[in-house]
């Protein structure tokens, strides 16, 4: 018995992170940071100078990268590729963009399949990702779709980048955010797709907590 799974799924920027990292803190369930796992088979791609031609060396890379999900102080979690703290390194719209490449390549996808089951165990699991409830769990007992405007999900990564002192101009982001949802939408495998059943959410005028409650009460309702 592995427990019941949560799927959040959605484009970048709709919350999915903050809203399964408060999820699973209030459930005390396991979670899943999917993209996260797409980030760091890109970033050890560019740091092994990588072909992306080579798709069975992709796969076998996906199966066996060295990736750990280490709980530091409470509430943070160091994301740790083959030894090195890469936590901040893998959020960059760089190493963003480049997972979304690689993640339209079947073979990455498949690559990846069982590292992402295996993340399911008792008490529960909270998935956050793109195909989550579509692909990777799709007998979860509950399913979010949760989105935002364009505009908003750009606002509030321009929020994000200027905290950290980055200047970026909320047009370009805008635009790469729009391109980005195309590729991920468009894809042959695994796009972007609510789920048959999923509760699509739209976060634009919501705020975080809203979210939450609203995914807590549809966990209640499901039992
Ligand atoms: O969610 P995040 O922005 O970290 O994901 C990075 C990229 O990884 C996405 O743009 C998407 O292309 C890909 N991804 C995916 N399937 C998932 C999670 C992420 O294809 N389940």
């Amino acid at each position: 018995n592995q427990g019941p799974v949560i799927t959040i799924d959605g484009p970048s920027g709709a919350g999915k992170g903050t809203v399964s990292q408060l999820v699973a803190e209030k459930l005390g369930w396991h979670i899943l940071d999917s993209g996260a796992l797409y980030r760091l088979l890109a970033l050890a791609v560019e740091h092994h100078g990588m072909s992306t031609d080579d798709v069975e060396t992709l796969k076998v890379l996906a199966e066996h990268l060295d990736i750990q999900f280490k709980q530091s102080e409470k509430g943070v979690v160091d994301i740790v590729l083959e030894g090195e703290v890469v936590t901040q390194a893998i959020r960059t719209e760089e190493v963003g963009n480049c997972a979304s490449k690689l993640a339209a390549i079947p073979e990455v996808r498949e690559g990846l399949l069982l590292r992402q089951r295996a993340f399911s165990q008792t008490p529960g699991l909270v998935a956050d990702g793109r195909d989550m409830g579509t692909v990777v769990f799709p007998d979860a007992q509950i399913k979010i779709f949760l989105t935002a405007s364009a505009q908003e999900r750009a606002q509030r990564r321009l929020n994000q980048l200027q905290q950290k002192g980055d200047t970026v101009n909320l047009d370009e982001l805008v635009k790469t955010i729009q391109e980005r949802d195309e590729r991920d939408a468009n894809r042959a495998i695994s796009p972007l797709v609510p789920a048959a059943g999923a509760l699509v959410v739209d976060s634009t005028e919501l705020t975080i907590e809203q979210v939450v409650e609203a995914v807590i009460a549809e966990a209640a309702k499901a039992g």
